[in-house]
């Protein structure tokens, strides 16, 4: 492992149990994160991208040792922390903090925000009194709030004020590793702008790394260093920013990039349709797991499991999780599958709304 590599996953599995309604138990599991290796460096941030249910925000549960993996290796400083109890992980918890999605829910309405703020001090027995007060006001200075409003509570504030709060609360204890999970979907999008402002602002001050996860491939472009997207528990493609947008090369990445809105409507960009849902990651497709949507599936997709390498004509840091990637001319919105109909997606195998509950709910059940 690098020098500078922060954070390192090696072949990450984290399944949940399918619990039924039933007296029987139930013996399937939901593969929500299935044989994930990577790296994150110090001072970059790495984008996670995907649809909702593709599993990013439970690896970065994982990554962070907040639930337990199934199997797998996380690495945090050099330090193996996948089988830490929660007495070990404590002081470890310092370094690695999350920001999350929903700036009304992950705030007590009913404690002030500088007691809020000052969570991390408390819990850790650090600094109290005056003292406390006093780095609380400066942590609310630095993320653009007035220390005066200390005593507020939080509905006196904005959304956007909100997330600064979550922020400060993640920075108290001047973390290395940063998870910042969605943290603007639920802002207004002129709001988004002035949180992700403060997100890089901070980085560049404080030398932050950031894991920022997002449904929103907009949103993670201008805030990513590299981007990894994920699909059904996978990362199917991962490469600096720059070149997942300029040269996406699986064809899921190519299909999600050609809905994102452009400056100008007559580029003749045409936008690529997925067939079918989302497939059950209790019973995910063999092979390549997008192969009963993908415009390009041919029989080796769903005999054969592609790995996550770089492909002909890729930098080495441009890695492909597919056999046949898309060529920099190649017009994907007329491909077809050359695979018979029966071995696409059927709809008794579509996630069910009962098992996406199920994976929220025993997420989080497990959360430390
Ligand atoms: Fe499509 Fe096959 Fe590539 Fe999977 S491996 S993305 S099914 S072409």
């Amino acid at each position: 492992m690098s020098r500078d590599v922060i954070l390192s996953l090696t072949d990450v599995v984290k399944h949940f149990p399918v619990r039924s309604s039933s007296l029987r138990r139930s013996r399937d599991v939901v593969h929500a994160v299935d044989g994930i290796s990577l790296e994150v460096r110090q001072g970059e941030t790495l984008g996670l991208v995907g649809e909702t249910g593709c599993g990013k925000s439970t690896l970065a549960r994982c990554a962070t040792r907040l639930v337990d993996l199934t199997s797998g290796r996380v690495l945090f400083q050099g330090r193996d922390i996948s089988r830490m109890n929660a007495r070990q992980l404590r002081p470890l918890r310092r370094e690695m903090q999350m920001i999350f999605q929903d700036p009304y829910g992950s705030l007590n309405p009913k404690r002030r925000v500088g007691s809020i703020i000052g969570d991390p001090f408390a819990i850790h027995g650090l600094v109290s009194g005056a003292e406390r007060k006093r780095r609380v006001q400066e942590l609310m200075e630095l993320v653009g709030l007035n220390p005066e409003h200390y005593n507020r509570f939080p509905a006196e504030f904005s959304g956007g004020q909100r997330q600064r709060v979550g922020v400060a609360r993640a920075l108290a204890l001047r973390p290395k590793l940063v998870v910042c999970d969605e943290p603007v979907s639920a802002l207004d999008v002129s709001i988004q702008a002035q949180v992700l402002n403060l997100l890089s602002d901070l980085q560049q001050q404080l030398g932050l790394t950031y894991v920022f996860i997002s449904h929103d491939l907009s949103v993670v472009r201008h805030v990513s260093d590299r981007v990894a997207l994920m699909y059904l528990g996978k990362i199917v493609e991962i490469s600096p920013s720059e070149q997942m947008y300029a040269r996406p090369r699986h064809p899921y990445a190519v299909a999600l990039l050609s809905a994102v809105p452009r400056p100008d409507p007559r580029s003749g960009r045409e936008r690529i349709i997925l067939t079918g849902d989302v497939p059950s990651p209790v019973n995910p497709p063999s092979g390549c797991r997008f192969h009963p949507r993908c415009p390009k599936a041919q029989q080796r997709c769903v005999d054969e499991e592609p790995a996550l390498i770089a492909r002909d004509g890729d930098d080495l840091l441009h890695a492909t999780a597919c056999h046949f990637p898309v060529a920099l001319a190649e017009e994907l919105v007329h491909a077809r599958p050359a695979i018979a109909e029966e071995e696409r997606v059927i709809e008794s195998e579509l996630v069910s709304a009962e098992v996406l509950s199920e994976l929220r709910d025993t997420a989080d059940g497990e959360t430390r």
